[in-house]
């Protein structure tokens, strides 16, 4: 796998574009002490009169630190969903190439291949939500640019082993796109550390889910430095404000308190998993990796209706590919998962 493998994967246009160069592209030494007038911005100071980092480099060099990559390797987005979108915009030809998911999965995958006039080809999960290597591969055509990993997977909330993972990596010459947007719940490992063996695989990652910062949308995308290149030339030049990066730091700096959280979250969701298989409404409760349990009931709509009821908003994601009949439940604090048992105990009639 060389770089020039990696180029014959992107898409012709991107390759050839110029990319829009800001003024903070002219002159990148922004924290100098400079008379800064090249950028039309209004000069009195307020949280954010100047225009961000385009490349966010400090908040690089901090999550780079945390995470045990190089600062180039890593793409910051406007949620994980930005990140998502430039591996369709940099690598997928519309009306040509080709993805695969394995529902039932994230459903912005589905969206942003719409969205992109790219085809998707579905390869089913099994019955326990574990994928099937060799059927993946067998789909496999010409024009297939990407696999899509969900790990752990929303919704069923399992981990895909990592020798699958590798066996997509090692037998598919496109990309394997691995989304953990729950790793930090996970007993399995990341991906990241096989970042450096496999150029074409790309890993998302998320500050909206362990990290407790969904309100600030900051995705990120991990990947071999020439594709994060890419991304840079297309992205949006200014595509994560100065508000959220500065948030993003501040966690950086003392993120024991989310170690804590993420250590209470897991006792809590094992906790809930006990008491949810002993009500007889309850059919399966699936294993989970994640912050939330997807759990087999008898009747999801009808429980639904009486959760909400009793103050509980649950997700039905009966709708999905082998999800008949499951509501997926987020694990919350102490306090709202004893509300949560308590509305299991009163409709557990
Ligand atoms: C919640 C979630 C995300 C996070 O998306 P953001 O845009 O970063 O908030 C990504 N992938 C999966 C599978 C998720 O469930």
């Amino acid at each position: 796998m060389s770089e020039k493998d990696i180029m014959k994967l992107v898409r012709p246009m991107v390759q050839d574009i110029a990319p829009y160069r800001s003024a903070r592209d002219e002159f990148e030494d922004f924290q100098a002490q400079k008379v800064f007038l090249d950028a039309n911005e209004n000069p009195y100071k307020s949280i954010a009169n100047r225009y961000p980092d385009p490349l966010q480099r400090e908040l690089k060099r901090a999550l780079a630190k945390v995470k045990g990559v190089n600062a180039d390797q890593i793409l910051l987005g406007n949620g994980s969903d930005e990140v998502l979108d430039l591996i369709f915009r940099t690598f997928c030809e519309p009306g040509k190439d080709e993805v695969i998911l394995l529902p039932p999965t994230y459903g912005m995958y589905a969206v942003l291949a719409q969205l992109n006039n790219v085809k998707t080809t579905a390869i089913p999960l099994d019955e326990n939500f574990e994928l099937d290597t060799k059927a993946i591969l067998d789909a496999v055509n010409d024009n297939t640019k990407v696999i899509f990993v969900c790990s752990p997977n929303n919704p069923s909330a399992n981990a895909i082993p990592m020798e699958q993972i590798q066996i997509l990596l090692d037998q598919f010459s496109g990309l394997v796109v691995v989304d953990e947007a729950y790793i930090d719940f996970s007993s399995k490992g990341s991906a990241l550390p096989l970042l450096n063996d496999y150029p074409k695989l790309i890993i998302s990652q998320t500050f909206s889910k362990a990290y407790g910062l969904a309100g600030i949308r900051l995705g990120i995308g991990f990947a071999n430095p020439l594709i994060i290149n890419f991304f840079n030339k297309i992205k949006p030049p200014y595509n994560v404000n100065s508000l959220t990066q500065k948030a993003a730091l501040d966690v950086l700096q003392d993120h024991s308190y989310v170690s804590r959280q993420i250590e209470e979250l897991i006792v809590q969701r094992e906790m809930m998993k006990k008491q949810l298989i002993t009500f007889g409404f309850v059919k399966k409760v699936f294993p989970s990796d994640a912050n939330f349990l997807l759990v087999k009931v008898d009747d999801a709509a009808k429980r639904y209706e009486q959760f909400l009821t009793q103050g509980v908003v649950v997700r039905n994601r009966s709708s999905l590919m082998n999800c008949e009949n499951t509501l997926r439940i987020t694990v919350g604090t102490p306090e709202e998962n004893i509300t949560f048992i308590t509305a299991c105990k009163t409709i557990d009639q």
